[in-house]
């Protein structure tokens, strides 16, 4: 495994931060498992945990007003570190009106152990939610979460519910690979929970 200090790096027009490398999941079809970078970038596969400081020292050799969109996204769940995601938040909503958008498991709070929905108000325009499946079940498959005896579906689904009333826009993702009977029934739960579904194609890289 190559390991860096890749912080961020380009995706077509966005700046994606690759904040952390943790995780308690470990899905099935995550990017981690199919090599050490994404989209030909550097290893995410950081040297060490980076501060706030050294994410936001990163960003300022950036010219951030020129990307559609900045991304918490990277080889790890950004909630993970929910205060250096915060803080590197709040410098780019002062430096720059460049959209944000936080790729997320929704596992936020069992993460955290604790409410975090509203902590993520005035810093993400976004935020994606991976919903990967239908059910709790088949989730579990998928994702593999390190939390025992806690329905981790249901928590995902009540944190985009909650996150609602805080970030402007909220969407659930599957990836295309679950075939089409589950996306069919994917749409069912996130138009039940009001939010809206995107499919997202699977990268084997
Ligand atoms: S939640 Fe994201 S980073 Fe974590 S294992 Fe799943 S795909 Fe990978």
């Amino acid at each position: 495994m190559k390991k860096s200090m890749t912080l961020s790096y380009e995706v077509g027009k966005g700046l994606y931060l690759n904040i952390t490398n943790k995780c308690p999941c470990n899905c099935t079809f995550c990017i981690r498992n199919n090599g050490d970078g994404a989209y030909g970038s550097d290893p995410l596969w950081l040297e060490r945990q980076p501060s706030a400081g050294d994410i936001i020292e990163d960003l300022r050799s950036r010219k951030l007003d020129e990307y559609d969109e900045i991304v918490f996204c990277g080889y790890g769940e950004p909630t993970c570190e929910l205060e250096i995601l915060k803080e590197t938040a709040r410098y780019i909503r002062s430096v720059t009106n460049t959209p944000i958008r936080i790729n997320t498991n929704g596992l936020s709070d069992l993460i955290n152990k604790r409410s975090t929905a509203e902590e993520f108000e005035g810093i993400a325009d976004t935020i994606s939610i991976s919903l990967n499946a239908s059910d709790a079940e088949a989730y579990d498959k998928v994702t593999r979460p390190s939390f025992k005896g806690v329905n981790c579906f249901e928590e995902m689904l009540g944190f985009a519910g909650r996150v609602k009333n805080y970030v402007p826009n909220v969407m659930l993702t599957v990836v295309d690979i679950i075939g089409e009977e589950e996306i069919k029934k994917s749409q069912e739960i996130a138009d039940k929970a009001g939010i809206r579904l995107r499919v997202r194609e699977y990268i084997d890289q």
